[in-house]
């Protein structure tokens, strides 16, 4: 048995996976190819968006909220500075805002928080 490569024609081994005489990549017997999954759409990564951040954002904005931590790993450094201003006038109680908006965070699913907090760069709660 053997099959032609579909690009040049060459003549190769029905278990070759790659043509011999032009390197391409030979279509699998009966033409199945497990490799491609036309079916499924295209599959948003929203943890390579910035949804990774969403657990240690949260969990900043809840243990140290008061000095804005959790703004600084989302990018927002205006934000992360008034936050920690605000922190320290009032010895701590402004913490309360990083408190809820690190359960805010949590409370997202992956795609609200990137497209909140990463794309439209919503600065407070
Ligand atoms: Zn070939």
């Amino acid at each position: 048995m053997t099959r032609y490569c579909t690009k040049c024609g060459a003549q190769n081994d029905e278990m070759a996976q790659y043509c011999v005489g032009c390197q391409a990549p030979l279509p699998s017997i009966g033409g199945y190819q497990p490799m491609q999954s036309v079916n499924q759409g295209p599959m948003t990564d929203w943890k390579a968006m910035g949804a990774d951040k969403k657990i240690a954002a949260g969990l900043c904005g809840i243990l140290l909220g008061w000095a804005g931590v959790h703004k600084f790993i989302l990018g927002y450094t205006t934000e992360g500075v008034i936050q920690l201003v605000i922190g320290l006038v009032t010895c701590g109680a402004g913490g309360i805002i990083g408190l809820i908006e690190g359960i805010i965070y949590l409370t997202k699913s992956d795609e609200e928080f990137v497209r909140t907090y990463i794309q439209n760069k919503k600065g407070w709660f």
